[in-house]
């Protein structure tokens, strides 16, 4: 692996956004071994907690705001500002910064919502790439781990030696990844779109609803014509009436269904049939307006024709 190919990789992962110089051109595997341990004691403890970008996912966005005890709407106003996902036109949040450059979360004792930190935050220092040649859909992509290396981390000179394995089971990688999955995959695909073909502006609007507010999603969901379209089971919409981790799985099948047109939602008989309908009608109507059009001109064309030969007569 090359320290271009990484750099190029590194682009996929989350909130790493870092000098590519820092990222050791060695490729990792799950059975690798890191020498790295971070605690209160080190003298650089919470130096990495500023003048960093750091993108929230909505399992991220989920855990804060009900750690702080807040719903979405504060969160996201009070400690986000919105951005554009990375070489995509998805719009996304990342935390907003203190005017110092630093996180809003960060004191001298530590993180205060350490347990419930976001997934960029568990994954420093140890990235993760899923790098796929190319543009093609459903192609193989290759997953690899590499090292983020700053001069100013003292954790690297710790004695503590792990597999990256153990180490993102410590961190907790491993359900995060599980539960923001479905939003990487969004991200990718539509990376993987370039900007040939862009996002409608309410296309947009509705892939950040559903991605950084749940509330909303669900009260759109529940009291609007959604249900009149889509054929929803009961025990999903049970589920996802209470259940924010069910909600946040389905907000991800629903954008992917509605961004994509993948086909895990299905809509209902009566639309489907009254959508026919309307092509038709509007495709009757076109074909009457053709012919209206056509006879007119046929009645024009008669008309000079006639009023030539009067012409010709005299
Ligand atoms: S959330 Fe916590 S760990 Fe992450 S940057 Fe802020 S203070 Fe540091
Ligand atoms: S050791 Fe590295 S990760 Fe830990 S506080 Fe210091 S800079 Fe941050």
């Amino acid at each position: 692996m090359t320290e271009e190919n990484i750099s190029h990789a590194k682009e996929k992962i989350m909130g790493m956004d870092k000098n590519p110089s820092h990222i050791m051109p060695h490729k990792l595997t799950l059975d690798s071994k890191i020498k790295f341990r971070c605690h209160p004691g080190v003298s650089c403890f919470t130096a990495c907690c500023g003048n960093i970008n750091i993108i929230l996912t909505p399992f991220d966005i989920l855990c804060l705001r009900k750690r702080i005890g807040i719903d979405s709407d504060e969160f996201l106003l009070r400690y986000t500002k919105p951005i554009f996902i990375q070489q995509t036109d998805m719009p996304g949040v990342q935390i907003h910064l203190t005017k110092e450059g630093r996180c809003p979360f960060v004191t001298e004792e530590g993180c205060l919502v350490y347990t419930d930190r976001p997934s960029a935050c568990r994954y420093y220092p140890v990235g993760m790439a899923d790098f796929h040649e190319g543009a093609q859909e459903n192609q193989d992509t290759e997953k690899f781990f590499f090292l983020v290396k700053e001069d100013y981390c003292k954790g690297h000179e710790e004695d503590k030696e792990w597999t990256v394995r153990e180490w993102r089971s410590d961190q907790g990688l491993d359900e995060r990844d599980d539960l923001n999955k479905g939003w990487m995959e969004l991200v990718m695909r539509r990376k993987s779109f370039g900007f040939q073909a862009t996002l409608s502006e309410e296309a947009q609007k509705m892939f950040f609803m559903a991605s950084t507010n749940l509330e909303k999603f669900r009260d759109f969901i529940f009291h609007s014509s959604f249900l009149k379209i889509y054929d929803i089971d009961s025990q999903t919409l049970d589920e996802i009436k209470t259940d924010d981790i069910a909600l946040l799985k389905f907000s991800y099948i629903y954008l992917a269904s509605s961004l994509f047109g993948t086909n895990e939602l299905k809509i209902k008989e009566k639309k489907i049939k009254e959508r026919v309908a309307d092509i038709s009608n509007k495709q009757k109507n076109a074909e009457k307006n053709a012919e209206k059009v056509y006879e007119e001109l046929k009645r024009e064309k008669e008309l000079l024709q006639k009023q030539l030969d009067e012409k010709n007569k005299v």
